[in-house]
C-alpha cells in the first residue's frame, strides 16, 4: 500500500503515520525525520536545510526530491509506505508521480486531514512540552513564531496540493480534529474501499 498524508503543520500525519506503520506493517516516510537527522549528522545535506528548516521555510525540491527517490529503493518499501510530510510543493507531487510510473508503482490514496488552523499553535505548543516532559529534544520549529512562517508556507505551497489530487479522483479528506482512534478509524475505512 502507498499512501500520502497530507495536511498543515500539527494535523497529526506523524501520529497516524506512526500507527498505521504498526497496523500496516509498512514505513513512514517522513522527509522531516529524514531532515532532522541529516541536520543531526551534519551531512552536506543537513548543513544545507538547517537554517532553512529553523525558519519554517521549504527546503528545496531537488534535495527532498533525491532523499525520498532513494530511500523508496530500499528493501521495506517494496510492500509499500506512508508518504509523511511529502510531497510539499506541486513540483515534488509531480516528482512522486514520476518516480512511481519509472518503478511501475501507483498511489493508492490520498489522505488529506482536515483540520481548524485555530487549533494548530496549541497542538505545536503541546508537542513541545510533551517532548520536554518527556526528557526528549525539543525541535526548534516548535514554537510560535517559527509555527507562523510554516503555516504560512504550507497554505502557499502545500495547501494547492488538494486541488492537484483532487483533479486526479485520488483525494480523500478526513476529520482531524476527531480523536487519535477515530481518525485512525476513518483512514481505514478509506483503505479498505
Ligand atoms: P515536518 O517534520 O514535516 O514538519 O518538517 C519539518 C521541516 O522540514 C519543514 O518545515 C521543512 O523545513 C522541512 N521539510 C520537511 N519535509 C519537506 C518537504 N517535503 N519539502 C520541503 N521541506 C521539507
Amino acid at each position: 500500500m502507498r499512501l500520502i498524508l497530507l495536511g498543515p503543520p500539527g494535523a497529526g500525519k506523524g501520529t497516524q503515520a506512526q500507527i498505521l506503520v504498526e497496523k500496516f506493517n509498512i514505513p513512514q516516510l517522513s522527509t522531516g525525520d529524514m531532515l532532522r537527522a541529516a541536520v543531526r549528522a551534519q551531512t552536506d545535506i543537513g548543513k544545507k536545510a538547517k537554517a532553512v528548516m529553523d525558519a519554517g521555510e521549504l527546503v528545496s525540491d531537488a534535495i527532498v526530491n533525491a532523499i525520498v527517490a532513494e530511500r523508496i529503493d530500499q528493501d521495506d518499501c517494496a510492500q509499500g509506505f506512508i508518504l509523511d510530510g511529502y510531497p510539499r510543493t506541486l513540483a515534488q507531487a509531480d516528482a512522486v508521480e514520476a518516480m512511481l510510473s519509472e518503478r511501475d508503482l501507483t498511489l493508492d490514496a490520498v489522505v488529506e486531514l482536515v483540520v481548524d488552523d485555530k487549533a494548530l499553535v496549541g497542538r505545536i505548543v503541546k508537542r513541545a512540552e510533551d517532548a520536554r516532559a518527556a526528557g526528549q529534544p525539543v525541535r526548534k520549529d516548535d514554537n510560535p513564531d517559527v509555527f507562523e512562517e510554516r503555516l504560512r508556507e504550507y497554505y502557499k505551497k502545500t495547501a494547492p496540493l488538494t486541488g492537484y489530487y483532487y483533479a486526479k479522483g485520488k483525494l480523500r479528506t478526513v476529520d482531524g480534529m476527531a480523536s487519535i482512534e477515530d481518525v485512525t478509524r476513518q483512514i481505514e475505512k478509506i483503505l479498505a474501499e
